[in-house]
């Protein structure tokens, strides 16, 4: 007896939305992306209890005929590709022709839609994907589709389906997705009979950004200078250096304008900011990818989220090199701010006083700076901490009132600007051995003296990294050790690279290899053990990233420890050379770490503080 049997359509189609049609967000994100497709300048989506007793999306795009409305409900019934050849190009955000009859056979739906110039519409009503009602319709030229009730009739998943609150906040993660992709259509989400978001038509990604998340958030981000890297157009904006979050909710990434998942890029987003993002914390990111559509295959996954590139190494090269060049133009901006202060201002009585003249040995910071002969020498971290400086006692003060003038050796300014020499600002003292406060024409700013001087110390490193290779320091006893063929496979061939970073290593018989030299700033107790993490890192990171990427790991661990504590107090000089240095770092604004170094508190903010504005 024959066992196999052809299912019945109806659960043909059932089967294939557990894969499309996971929750109501999916639907929404089905419903937006046919009309989307359909060329709408409008879309409207409400939702009703979380969307799971109702979700309606209205459209005012090109609408069908009677005959297709009827075969969009069929399966693989698509006006998107012809043939196979199609799906090698796919310039649309549909093509398997899936997500209507899917949609329709899991709950109770209707179908209005009516093109532009026709008579009449056309009103489809399906209950459980059967075909009910086929009718007249007259609504407004366009679609608009009606799902109730989602998965009344499929118990097991309609168990899944989460509360209310959270079904409605993956509907509206949906609802932004689509919205950044699209800024040039209008869009609104009705929440429960009540208009919860209303975003009108704008020019720019920009506008797009300011209207869902409030003209504040744009001081943020930075814009991506456009740029076509090997076929590949990248462009958008991104959170500045030290902007993060704790999850990836505002971490957007889309390729030829479909939002998507991609570890690839989520990883290059990372390479790219590398110390610019506190570890544990996710970037921020409004990042759009174009590039070929025959170089990436869309046809991965059915509720395509996840696409397969052909050249991955290209796309996280771009992405990287982008990441990387924004966040450096950031500077420009730090730089602007700190523009000669206001005349008449406290400047004027602060920078009578001239601090004491020192004229003492060299300072820890001249010692630890970028003239010391050599890091290992120069960053003992057991430094003879300097007297404190009287902090109170106005005029005496040595760190009060000397301006600064800010001379950034890779800027020049905008034109129009101030000539560079007039940016200034003031040092005005330290609160608490560890904030530097100075003042500059948009109000007052803090310094952390601790994390600026990581940052200089980086740099510094990295630096002479990259000019010199990393000092290295003898051991006392070689070490000899074994590694698993793979990776001493992987060694032999990456002797030149290690040596670079301060690692002297040769093979010494099969598997086997001697060190007998280590980076010399790094304090390693166990050195095979320093090896493996070092071999396994090295492993991960892409071919592409410079090898030295892993040596500015390292570094970035081991600068802490050496650069000037919290609770070191500092005398001027010493001060002003750590303003003006880490004026001169290529990003300045937060520390190997990702934590900021510099916070601005403006004027305003200081008035509406102190109630003289609302
Ligand atoms: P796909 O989008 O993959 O083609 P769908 O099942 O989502 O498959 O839609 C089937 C077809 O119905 C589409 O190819 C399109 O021609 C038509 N269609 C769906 N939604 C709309 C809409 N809002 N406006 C106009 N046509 C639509
Ligand atoms: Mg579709």
């Amino acid at each position: 007896m024959s066992r196999i049997k052809l299912l019945p359509e109806t659960v043909a189609s059932q089967v294939a939305a557990g894969e499309v049609v996971e929750r109501p967000a999916s639907v929404v994100k089905e419903l937006v992306e046919n009309s989307i497709d359909a060329g709408a300048s409008s879309i409207e989506i409400g939702i009703q209890r979380g969307g799971i007793s109702r979700i309606r999306v209205v459209d005012d795009g090109c609408g069908m005929d009677r005959d297709d409305a009827l075969l969009s409900l069929e399966r693989h019934a698509t006006s998107k590709i012809a043939s196979a050849a199609d799906l090698a190009a796919i310039s649309t955000l549909g093509f398997r022709g899936e997500a209507l009859p899917s949609i329709a056979s899991v709950s109770r739906f209707r179908l209005t839609t009516r093109e532009p110039g026709a008579v009449a519409g056309t009103e489809i009503l399906v209950n459980g994907g059967r075909i009910e009602t086929v009718r007249d319709g007259g609504e407004a030229p366009g679609t608009q589709v009606e799902v109730r009730s989602l998965f009344y009739n499929v118990p097991a998943r309609r168990k899944f389906l989460r509360s209310e609150t959270t079904e409605t906040r993956n509907i509206e993660h949906q609802f932004f997705l689509q919205a950044l992709a699209q800024p040039a259509i209008g869009f609104s989400l009705v929440r429960d009979e009540k208009v919860a978001l209303q975003l009108p038509v704008t020019a720019s990604l920009r506008d797009r950004i300011r209207d869902l998340y409030g003209a504040e958030f744009l001081n943020e981000l930075l814009e991506i200078s456009e740029r076509e890297y090997q076929g590949v157009r990248v462009r958008g904006w991104l959170g500045r250096a030290g902007v993060s979050r704790q999850t990836r909710a505002q971490q957007f990434v889309f390729v030829n304008g479909r939002a998507i998942d991609s570890g690839i890029l989520a990883t290059a987003l990372r390479e790219g900011y590398h110390t610019a993002l506190m570890r544990g914390q996710f970037p921020v990111t409004f990042l759009f990818v174009d590039l070929d559509s025959q170089d990436v295959d869309v046809n991965v996954h059915p509720a395509k989220r996840e696409v397969r590139f052909r050249d991955p190494g290209r796309i996280r090269e771009a992405i990287v090199e982008a990441v990387r060049r924004t966040l450096e133009s950031g500077r420009v901006d730090w730089q602007r701010k700190f523009s000669p202060p206001a005349p008449g201002g406290t400047t004027a009585v602060l920078s009578q006083i001239s601090p004491p003249v020192q004229p003492s040995a060299p300072s820890s910071f001249e010692r630890m700076g970028r003239d010391s002969a050599r890091p290992s020498t120069s960053l003992s971290p057991d430094q003879p901490t300097l007297p404190q400086p009287p902090m109170a006692g106005g005029g005496d003060s040595p760190n009060r009132g000397r301006a600064i003038e800010v001379n950034h050796p890779y800027l020049t300014p905008e034109p129009g600007a101030a000539p560079k020499d007039d940016q200034q600002f003031q040092i005005i003292g330290v609160l608490n051995r560890l904030y530097v406060l100075m003042e500059n024409s948009d109000g007052l700013v803090l310094v952390d003296q601790h994390a600026a001087h990581e940052r200089i110390l980086f740099e510094e490193l990295r630096r002479r990294m990259e000019e010199e290779g990393v000092p290295s320091q003898r051991m006392l006893l070689p070490q000899i050790f074994s590694l698993p063929p793979r990776d001493a496979e992987w060694v032999e061939r990456n002797v030149a690279t290690l040596q670079k970073m301060g690692i002297g290593i040769e093979g010494f018989g099969a598997h086997s290899f001697r060190v007998d030299t280590l980076p010399a700033f790094l304090e390693i107790a166990d050195a095979t053990d320093f090896l493996r993490r070092v071999i396994d890192e090295l492993k991960t990171t892409s071919r592409s990233s410079s090898p030295l990427r892993l040596g500015e790991d390292m570094i970035a661990k081991t600068v802490c420890r050496h650069a000037v504590k919290a609770n070191d107090p500092l005398r001027y000089p010493e001060i002003e050379k750590l303003i003006r240095d880490l004026l001169a770092c290529d990003l300045p604004y937060c520390c190997p770490h990702g934590r900021p170094t510099m916070i601005q508190i403006s004027h305003a903010e200081l008035e509406k503080k102190f109630g003289r504005k609302v």
